[in-house]
């Protein structure tokens, strides 16, 4: 996710904190100024729950031999990148898995409260205390992203079970429905209330089940289909002894944006617009490309399907570069791969 920072690894998985988290912190500082530490720890600890939350979802992915390429904390939550597309029967367990966890929080605390021997008051506005928040805090996040509506963990399991019975398209397409019909009665009643969080949910889930139904229909619409069907094959290359001053040349005549850089037979880095420009300002024109190239970009074989090719395209990466054998054949973009599935469209309405 653009805008944040990596500050650890657990399990192997990056974890990544978004700018908007700190926000949170600063806005419980300014809340409980009288709380003072209290305020603070309560929220770290809530945080690490959304933690533990992400990492029951992608330990269980990992079960399934699906990698999770990064973990990102924003201030409405967490956020799990998987690699690959589980089955629905996958799906399932690697979605209930993160509510799993906070139930299973919740339910430890209240045998902790159970047993001891200090009386606990569940008021959570009169007793102030870190096991009563934290056994509701948990009770809360578990309870929330069950609620059955993308994008929510509720939404998925419910995809899960209904394409299981049903295939995974109107599996996808009764899930999103019925997301944006909670999403609505969630936006009214915050309209009605009025309560603004819950205005800010109803939208919030709205777009974000809008946004799954988007992408389960790109990713269907690919799969089955290999790289090699959607790739551009006629392309300009460079080469490490090439000049930045060359590279700039080539990109002003052509409307190619991102140049693979080839040593020998070998690619060894992209050259884009912004590395142009950065290497231009910096050095001038007479520069080697190689000096100012991205080193560390995907690449994929001809044969990989379209699909994972999507979900490889990100703003760090804008092209993948394909190839067969070890040497370069193609590359693949979102403009080329969105061109792709407009002629596919049209291609198949009229069959
Ligand atoms: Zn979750």
């Amino acid at each position: 996710m653009p805008g944040s920072l990596q500050v650890g690894v657990i399990a192997g998985i990056p974890i990544r904190i978004h700018w908007s988290l700190p926000l949170v912190f600063l806005y419980v500082a300014w809340q409980a100024e009288s709380a003072g530490a209290y305020g603070y720890i309560l929220a770290g600890l809530v945080f690490s729950c959304v933690l533990l939350h992400e990492l029951g979802h992608s330990l269980t992915a990992r079960r399934y031999g699906l990698a999770t390429s990064s973990i990102t904390l924003t201030f409405i939550g967490g956020l799990a990148m998987l690699e690959g597309r589980p089955t629905p029967k996958q799906e399932f367990w690697i979605a209930l898995a993160g509510p799993l966890v906070n139930i299973t929080i919740s339910a430890g605390l209240f045998l902790y409260m159970l047993v001891s021997p200090i009386e606990y008051s569940l008021d959570l506005v009169s007793s102030k205390n870190l096991v009563v928040s934290l056994f509701w805090a948990n009770l809360v996040i578990g309870g929330f992203n069950l609620i059955p509506a993308f994008p929510l963990d509720g939404g998925r399991i419910i995809r899960a079970i209904l394409s299981m019975a049903a295939g995974e398209d109107a599996g996808t397409r009764v899930s999103v429905g019925i997301g944006q019909a909670i999403a609505a009665v969630i936006f009214v009643t915050g309209l009605v209330l009025p309560e603004v969080s819950l205005v800010l949910i109803g939208l919030f889930v709205f777009f974000g089940a809008s946004a799954e139904l988007n992408r389960t229909t790109t990713l269907s619409a690919l799969a089955g289909r290999s790289a090699r069907e959607a790739m551009m094959t006629s392309l300009f290359t460079l080469n490490t002894g090439d000049s930045v001053g060359r590279a700039a040349e080539i990109l002003l005549s052509s409307s190619q944006s991102q140049f693979p850089v080839r040593s020998g037979s070998e690619t060894v880095g992209i050259i884009g617009r912004a590395e142009i420009a950065g290497g231009l300002r910096k050095s001038g024109t007479e520069a080697y490309v190689a000096e100012f190239m991205r080193r560390e970009f995907p690449r994929v074989d001809a044969i990989e399907e379209l699909g994972r090719c999507a979900e490889l395209l990100s703003a760090a990466s804008p092209v993948l570069i394909v190839e067969s054998e070890g040497q370069l054949v193609g590359m693949i973009d979102k403009e080329n791969l969105s061109e792709f599935l407009m002629l596919n469209d049209l291609e198949s309405s009229r069959r």
